[in-house]
C-alpha cells in the first residue's frame, strides 16, 4: 500500500483508492474539522465532514449552513479499511487531534494545539503514532512563551494597575482566547463588558457548561474584552493585545503574549511523547521546524507543502 500526503486542499492523506481530507477548504470524501478557527474551515461542502459537536456548534455561528458528522472525542469512527479517533488537542472548545489507523499503522494529526490545560478547555490527550502531522505556527527556536501562571498573572497585574488610571480593552481573537481571558478576568473577581462576536461565541461555551460572567449587552465595563480589531475603535480606554504574536511583533500598544499554540520547546516536547518514526510539518515555521525535529531528535522530518509519496513500508 502506498501513502501520499498533500497540501492544497487542506492535508489530503491518500491510501490505496481511500483519500481523507483534514481541514480541507473544499469539505469532500472522508473529512475532519480539527476545530472551528476560520483558517481550518471549510468554504464549500460537497460531502459532511466529521468534528465534534463542540466544533460544530461554534461554526454554525459563522455558518448557518454548516452541517456535520458529529462525533463524540475519543470514540472510535470505523470506516471500510480503516478506523479514525479525535483526541482533544487542548487549542480552544472541541478542538481536536486526528488519529487515522490503517493496516496496522497510524497517523496523527494535531490541527492546533497546546499542552497546558486552558481554563476552558480540555486537556491534550498525547497519543503516540507513527507518522505525526504537526502544525508548526511557532516552530522557530526564538518562540519561547513564559511560563503559562506568569502569562495569567502579568495579564491581571496589568488590568488592577491601569484601571487605577482608566478602562481597559483586552484584544483577543474572539473563539477560544476571548473565553479564556473572560474565565481568568472571572476567577479574579472581574466581570467584563464583550464585544458582540465574543458573546455569541461565549454563549456556545456556556452551553456547553463552560461557566463565564460578563455583563449584559450594552452594559459598559471597566474592562472589556473585544477581538484585536476594535481595540482602537474608542477613544480615552488603554488597550492590552493579548496573543502568542506579542513575542515579536507590535501591536502599538501594549501586549502579553497569551497563547492557545505551543511554543517551540513545547512542539519538541509533544513530539518527543509521540515517538513517531517520521513527521510532517505544515502551517508555519513548517521548515525551520522541520530542520530542528531531524537535527536535535534525529527523526526523519519533511514539510508536506508539495505532494510527498512513500511506501507505509517505509514506517
Ligand atoms: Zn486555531
Amino acid at each position: 500500500m502506498v501513502l501520499q500526503f498533500s497540501h492544497g486542499n487542506g492535508i489530503g492523506v491518500k491510501f490505496g483508492k481511500q483519500i481523507v481530507l483534514l481541514d480541507p477548504k473544499i469539505s469532500d470524501f472522508v473529512s475532519f474539522v480539527s476545530h472551528a478557527h476560520g483558517d481550518h474551515l471549510p468554504t464549500k461542502v460537497i460531502k459532511k465532514p466529521y468534528c465534534t459537536e463542540e466544533t460544530a456548534e461554534l461554526v454554525k455561528l459563522r455558518n448557518l449552513d454548516f452541517e456535520a458528522n458529529v462525533v463524540k472525542e475519543g470514540k472510535k469512527i470505523n470506516f471500510d479499511n480503516f478506523s479514525v479517533k479525535l483526541l482533544n488537542a487542548g487549542h480552544i472548545l472541541g478542538s481536536t487531534q486526528t488519529l487515522i489507523e490503517t493496516d496496522g499503522k497510524s497517523i496523527l494529526y494535531t490541527g492546533d494545539f497546546k499542552l497546558w490545560k486552558g481554563l476552558t478547555c480540555d486537556k491534550i490527550k498525547i497519543q503516540q503514532a507513527d507518522i505525526l502531522i504537526t502544525e508548526a505556527t511557532y516552530g522557530h527556536p526564538s518562540y519561547v512563551l513564559p511560563e503559562i501562571g506568569i502569562v495569567r498573572k502579568n495579564i491581571i497585574d496589568w488590568v488592577k494597575k491601569e484601571t487605577k488610571k482608566s478602562s481597559v480593552n483586552l484584544g483577543a481573537y474572539s473563539v477560544g482566547k476571548a473565553q479564556e481571558v473572560i474565565k481568568l478576568l472571572n476567577e479574579n473577581g472581574i466581570i467584563p463588558q464583550v464585544s458582540d462576536a465574543v458573546r455569541k461565541f461565549s454563549e456556545v461555551y456556556k452551553k456547553f457548561g463552560v461557566k463565564l460572567d460578563f455583563l449584559r449587552n450594552g452594559e459598559v465595563g471597566e474592562v472589556a474584552v473585544k477581538p484585536m480589531h476594535l481595540l482602537f475603535s474608542d477613544r480615552g480606554r488603554k488597550n492590552c493585545a493579548l496573543t502568542g504574536w506579542a513575542m515579536s511583533r507590535n501591536y502599538g500598544c501594549d501586549a502579553i503574549p497569551l497563547s492557545d499554540h505551543c511554543d517551540f520547546n513545547q512542539l519538541m516536547e509533544y513530539i518527543k511523547q509521540v515517538n513517531p518514526k517520521k513527521v510532517f510539518c505544515v502551517h508555519g515555521y513548517e521548515k525551520k521546524l522541520t530542520k530542528e525535529i531531524k537535527e536535535r531528535l534525529k527523526i526523519p522530518a519533511f514539510t508536506i507543502r508539495n505532494r510527498a509519496q512513500m511506501s507505509l513500508a517505509d514506517f
